[in-house]
Order: C-alpha cells, then sequence, then structure tokens
C-alpha cells in the first residue's frame, strides 16, 4: 500500500509521527497527497500526487505576484494655497529655492490696499535755526502754515527780535489735525527762547494765537579770575578760562598801561572782573572786562578800571588817569625786546646799519596790535620788511609793523588803539619770528623805547568818587578758580554751582 509505505518512509526519517502533522487521518486515508513521486510511478495515486504538486506550485507562483499593499490612514493632499503658506512659512536655503523673506508677505490675497491711510492727530517736532535760515523759514520747513507764520510773527515781534535769534535756537513745534491733506497743519503751539532772560509760548486756545511770556530769572553777578602770568599773559589768561574775546580785550586794555616786554614778569599774576550774566537755566554769558590788575614782583601793581564817562566807556589807572594815552608800549604780547634802535651788525647782511625800529621776538601767530588809533597806510609785501603795516595816527605820527605772517585789516581801514591788524610772522629778510616795530615822527624814525607821550583825561570831582567806589566794590568781588564755559550747565552742576554759594 502507498499509505503504509509513505508512512513507513515518513516514520523511517523524522520519526514515529513525522513532524507531528498527523496524515495518518481518515482525510489522508481517501485522498493521499503526499505520494511519494519516486515510488509507483504510472499508478493512479502517482498521478494525482503530481497533479496536486502541480497545483500547489501553481497555486503559490500566482499569489506571489498579484499581492495588492496593505491600505493604511492617508493624510489628505495640500490645497495649492495651502502648499504656498507652508513654504512661506518653512525656512528652507535658499539655494534649494526657499522663498522664506524674499516672498512672505506682499500677497495680493492677505492684504487690501487702502484708500487713504489715517492721519496722526498730531505732531510735536523741533526745529532748528541753523545757517542763515530765519525764523520763518525754519517754521515753513517745519510744515507751518502761511497764514500761521505771519500770525506768529506779528504776536512775537514786539516781545523778540525775530530775526536775531541765535544759530542753534530750538523752536519746540506742535502741529495740529488738518481737515483735507491740501491743507497745512494748523500751528498748536510754539515756544522757545526769544532772549537770554525771555523764553516765549504761543499756543492756540479756543482758535486763535495767544501769546505767553516767561521770564527766565537772571543773576548778574561779576566773575573774578586770577592767575599767575607764566610763559605769556595771553596763555596765562587763555588758562583761566576766560574766552577768547575777553582775553584780547584785557590784553589790549593792559596795553595802554604795561610795557609787556620788560613791565611783565613770569611770576606776575592776573586779577581780572568780568560782566558775566547767569541765567536760572545754567547758561553763562559774559560782558566786557571791568577791572583788570596786574600784581607785579617788586614793581608797583597796575590796576584799571573801566567807567562810562557820558556813554562812552573807558579804563582808568586807580588815580584816575585816563588808561588810553597815546601808544601801546608793546604792540604785541608775550614779547621780549630782542634787538634795540641804532647801528648794529645785520645777522642776514653782515654789515653794520642803522636798525630803524625795535624787535620783539614772540612766537608765530601772536597778534599784533595797533599802537594807537589811526587809518592803515599801507598793508602788503614791502621788501625786506616782508609783510608790513603802517598806521598814520596823526598829520605827524606814523606807526609801522614788519614781517607779519598774516594780515588782519586792508590799506585805507580805520582802527581803534588795541586793534588786532595782523599776526607775527617771519616773512622778508628775517631770522625767525618777530615783529619789527618802528615809529616815525615828522618823517624820521625814533626810538620807540624812549619816546614818552602825555594827554589822556583825567577823572576829577564826582566822577572820581563814583569810580573810587566802582573799583572798591570789584576789589571785593569774590574769586572763582577759573572762568566757566559759555554753555549750558546741567542742572546737577546748577545745584552744586547754587551750594557752593
Ligand atoms: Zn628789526
Amino acid at each position: 500500500m502507498a499509505r503504509d509505505s509513505v508512512a513507513t518512509a515518513w516514520q523511517r526519517r523524522f520519526g514515529r509521527d513525522g513532524l507531528g502533522i498527523g496524515f495518518g487521518s481518515d482525510l489522508a486515508s481517501d485522498f493521499d497527497i503526499s505520494f511519494d513521486l519516486g515510488d509507483a510511478i504510472g499508478t493512479r495515486s502517482w498521478w494525482l500526487g503530481l497533479a496536486s504538486c502541480t497545483a500547489l506550485v501553481g497555486t503559490a507562483f500566482a499569489l506571489a505576484f498579484a499581492v495588492p499593499a496593505l491600505p493604511g490612514r492617508q493624510q489628505p493632499a495640500l490645497t495649492p494655497a495651502q502648499q504656498e503658506v507652508a513654504a512661506l512659512q518653512a525656512i528652507a536655503p535658499l539655494a534649494r529655492g526657499g522663498a522664506t523673506g524674499t516672498t512672505a508677505l506682499p500677497n495680493a490675497r492677505l492684504l487690501e490696499p487702502l484708500a487713504e491711510a489715517p492721519e496722526r492727530p498730531r505732531i510735536e517736532l523741533t526745529a532748528k535755526l541753523s545757517g542763515r535760515a530765519s525764523f520763518e523759514s525754519a517754521l515753513r520747513r517745519a510744515g507751518v502754515g502761511k497764514s500761521d507764520i505771519a500770525d506768529v510773527s506779528r504776536l512775537l515781534r514786539p516781545v523778540a527780535n525775530l530775526g536775531a535769534l541765535p544759530r542753534g535756537t530750538s523752536l519746540d513745534i506742535v502741529l495740529g489735525r488738518r481737515e483735507s491733506r491740501s491743507q497745512p497743519r494748523p500751528l498748536d503751539s510754539i515756544a522757545f527762547r526769544a532772549a537770554f532772560d525771555l523764553r516765549v509760548a504761543v499756543s492756540r486756545v479756543d482758535g486763535t494765537l495767544r501769546l505767553k511770556r516767561i521770564p527766565i530769572a537772571v543773576d548778574s553777578t561779576p566773575l573774578r579770575v586770577q592767575g599767575v602770568v607764566g610763559s605769556s599773559l595771553q596763555r596765562g589768561l587763555k588758562q583761566s578760562g576766560l574766552p577768547a574775546r575777553l582775553v584780547s580785550q584785557a590784553i589790549a586794555t593792559l596795553g595802554y598801561a604795561v610795557d609787556f616786554q620788560r613791565g611783565v614778569g613770569k611770576r606776575d599774576r592776573f586779577d581780572i572782573v568780568v560782566e558775566q550774566d547767569r541765567a536760572e537755566t545754567g547758561e553763562v554769558r559774559f560782558g566786557d572786562v571791568l577791572y583788570l590788575a596786574l600784581k607785579r614782583d617788586g614793581k608797583d601793581a597796575v590796576e584799571l578800571g573801566r567807567f562810562g564817562a557820558g556813554g562812552h566807556p573807558e579804563y582808568f589807572r586807580a588815580n584816575g588817569e585816563s588808561a588810553r594815552k597815546g601808544l601801546m608800549k608793546t604792540p604785541v604780547d608775550g614779547a621780549r625786546l630782542t634787538s634795540g634802535f641804532g647801528m648794529r651788525f645785520h645777522p642776514l647782511l653782515s654789515y653794520s646799519r642803522m636798525h630803524q625800529g625795535v624787535d620783539f621776538g614772540a612766537a608765530s601767530g601772536s597778534p599784533i596790535m595797533a599802537a594807537a588809533s589811526g587809518t592803515i597806510s599801507f598793508a602788503g609785501p614791502h621788501g625786506g620788511h616782508g609783510n608790513y603795516v603802517m598806521v598814520k595816527h596823526t598829520k605827524d605820527l606814523t606807526t609801522a609793523y614788519a614781517h607779519m605772517s598774516r594780515f588782519a585789516v586792508r590799506s585805507g581801514q580805520r582802527v581803534t588803539q588795541g586793534q588786532v591788524i595782523g599776526y607775527v610772522g617771519s616773512t622778508g629778510l628775517s631770522t625767525g619770528p618777530h615783529l619789527h616795530y618802528e615809529i616815525w615822527l615828522k618823517g624820521r624814525a625814533v626810538n620807540p623805547v624812549q619816546l614818552k607821550f602825555v594827554g589822556g583825561t583825567q577823572l576829577g570831582g564826582r566822577d572820581m568818587a563814583r569810580f573810587r567806589e566802582q573799583m572798591a566794590k570789584w576789589r571785593r568781588v569774590a574769586v572763582t578758580g577759573s572762568a566757566p564755559a559759555e554753555t549750558a550747565m546741567s542742572p546737577l552742576e546748577k545745584k552744586r554751582r547754587a551750594a557752593r554759594g
């Protein structure tokens, strides 16, 4: 029996019951598909076995190529609009076509252009007067309308000199709501400092512009500075913090009374009182030099005071004698006499000749002052004199200044005593920066050092008493270490200054 033989072969190979899969069932007894095709070839059972084997292999073959993928849960596809948004929000390298940042927002579907943007209800701005801009043009540039500018100017003219406002003045402007874009905004308010002691504000109240004056308190205590002359009076004064204008005023004034090249030593002390205005807002302003003294080592002190006789203030010595008389003894500050008047051996020409003036050694660029009031009769290059200026004082008296580096005057110009006419240099026949100074009297050069002039006014009577009183007052002014800068101070500095008294 085939069944027996198959079972026997199975048992022979895998043990008694094969792999535990029993074929020895009733089905197997009727329909045995596990037939050894090597046995009993050609029998009915063999054909049955071959058919079942072919059927099994065919089924496996057929199934192997026809199994579809298992269905899973799928995301719905992005619409094109969603894809665009995702691309805009994603961060991707530009090299790979990332659109981030370049086309992020202008998106016709999301933005809708407005027909008209709403305007700010009011604009606060600060306009600064700069260059040659007038008050009116500054307002115009800030957007104030013509009629408002006219109204404001009309209101302000009686209280402020609009043409003379200092450069850098800040105008605080507020512009209000306008009815339409074609009109300028109406001026709501404007405020600025109109003078050292006055702030003005113009504001619109119930439709009309109203002016308000805000006075600024000003303290007018004079400023007193003292210091040591050092290498030159000019440098010493500058170090005390005085502005350049007052330094030259002080030097010109002292020049009437003091022979700078002989009368001033390095250890001499100066003492100066200057008009000073201090606003409560912290600004400082200086006026004129009121008092100046030079306390000299081993010499009489020089004391000069400003005194206004008939609207023409002048400087007087303590004894009431006018300081402004004759010629200034040294027309340049910081100078020392390097070569006197008379015959001398000329250093460049190498022979003796008449030296028709005196030489003052001074630093190049030091200001040269007119020794007395007069008219410039010559200003230009003049042979060995280099840049040369002649000042005609009277019919008979002329002074001349040589070797200048620069001129400060032109021919024909009127100058006053102490006015700067040029600067020390080394032009012409000169071995170094110095001033060659000549005095010509009736067409003849004279020795400036020996020349004596008399004249000038002398205070007397009531004027002298008032002058003495003033001098005593200035001598009592408290001394400040150095002059404050002529600029605004911070509130903190102001407080400290006030605390110091
Ligand atoms: Zn000379």
